[in-house]
């Protein structure tokens, strides 16, 4: 199902939690929302499956306007972190239960399914959920993952049209969440409905994602691949968030034609930037540079025009497996500095580090990205 989404906005009295957001969602496509806590996902998805209404604006299933119509004749499965599944029923009868309940037309006045027509779908339900040896236990005798397959088991039996997950693997443990994520890339190969997926973890997001849609204080900031979203951000926003580290900033103004870093100091910037920022006419911004791009000086090579050279000091040093995280201290601005160099660093030691000009993006002072 293609979703589209016109200028769909939700106030709750004097808060806008979501604002004007247009999407179009392409029919079997996987799409993630990013954003922070409190950035809108939850509204969106609400509004998108019916348990809310907008304040303004329309939602259309492919061509039909459904804006009015309520949750229960929309079709949608609507995907949690909790998986409520019925204690005393075994999986196989939790994946039964929707479509019995549809027969007896206490739920969804769908369709009516025959006794074999329910036993061939939970038949092929248990396969796509790869779950058959567990067909007679009862939810307390399974594994979290098992469980949170089975309560998707439940959706995808009454086959939905859309699929919504509302960061459904937040509270569950690092591994058992990159096996559940891949699971559900898996079955969007599989049964090629539009799933749309929620998550305030960019890391989620990036692995998960064809198609990003970041989102902050109720409105769209970006929409794009992970790749454009890494190397692209539109603003210091996008590149702060984004990213296994947030991007260093340092902050910069113009004094007398010249680039003048943070405390007055000044820093020959690389022709490259310098003529960015005359072009712009930027009077004041900030320059912005990944953590995993910055090098270490090697006074061995000769110095190239394109360098940025800042000399820092080291305020504290983390070793992550192959990587080493440095803090530094660059005229009291915090510099992060990624390496997997097996070198030993010393606290409060000196150290030089080069940024490419190549590598460095320059905000305005609103935090618009100019290059
Ligand atoms: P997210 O899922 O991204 O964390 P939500 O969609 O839950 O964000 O919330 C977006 C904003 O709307 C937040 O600021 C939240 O406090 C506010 N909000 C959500 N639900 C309500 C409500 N029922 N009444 C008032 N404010 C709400
Ligand atoms: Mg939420």
């Amino acid at each position: 199902m293609k979703v589209t989404t016109k200028n769909l906005t939700k106030r709750y009295g004097e808060k806008i939690a979501l604002n004007k957001v247009n999407l179009e969602i392409p029919d079997s496509s996987f799409l993630v929302i990013l954003g922070p806590s409190g950035s809108g996902k939850t509204t969106l998805l609400r509004l998108i499956a019916g348990l809310l209404y907008p304040s303004e604006g329309k939602i259309f299933f492919g061509e039909d306007n459904i804006t009015q119509k309520p949750a229960n004749k929309r079709n949608i499965a609507m995907v949690f972190q909790n998986y409520p599944l019925f204690p005393h029923m075994t999986v196989r009868e939790n994946l039964r239960f929707p479509l019995e309940s549809q027969r007896e037309g206490q739920i969804f006045k769908k369709r009516i399914y025959s006794d074999e027509e329910i036993k061939a779908k939970v038949e092929e339900t248990l396969k796509l959920l790869h779950i058959e040896e567990h067909t007679n236990k009862y939810p307390s005798q399974l594994s979290g993952g098992e469980k949170q397959r089975v309560a998707i088991g439940r959706e995808l039996i009454r086959e939905p049209v859309l699929f919504l997950f509302d960061e459904p693997l937040s509270n569950i443990d690092a591994r058992l969440r990159y096996e559940m994520r891949t699971w559900i890339r898996t079955l969007h190969g599989m049964i090629n409905r539009t799933m749309i997926y929620v998550t305030h973890d960019q890391s989620e997001a990036m692995a998960l994602g064809d198609i990003i849609v970041l989102l902050n204080e109720g409105e769209i900031v970006q929409i794009g691949s992970p790749d454009e979203l890494y190397n692209n951000p539109k603003n210091r926003f996008v590149a702060e968030f984004i990213g296994n580290f947030p991007m260093n900033f340092l902050s910069f103004h113009k004094k007398d034609k010249n680039l003048i870093l943070n405390n007055d100091k000044k820093i020959e910037l690389p022709n490259s930037v310098e003529e960015i920022v005359s072009r712009n006419s930027l009077e004041e911004g900030e320059i912005g540079f990944r953590a995993e791009l910055v090098r270490e000086l090697d006074s061995e090579r000769p110095i190239e025009e394109n360098m940025l050279i800042l000399e820092c000091i080291i305020e504290d040093v983390e070793k992550v497996l192959d990587q080493q995280i440095l803090t530094l201290n660059f005229n009291e601005e915090r510099i992060v500095f990624v390496t997997k160099t097996i070198k030993e660093f010393e606290r409060k030691s000196t150290i030089q580090i080069i940024v490419y000009a190549e590598s460095i993006y320059v905000f305005d002072r609103a935090g618009l990205r100019t290059i």
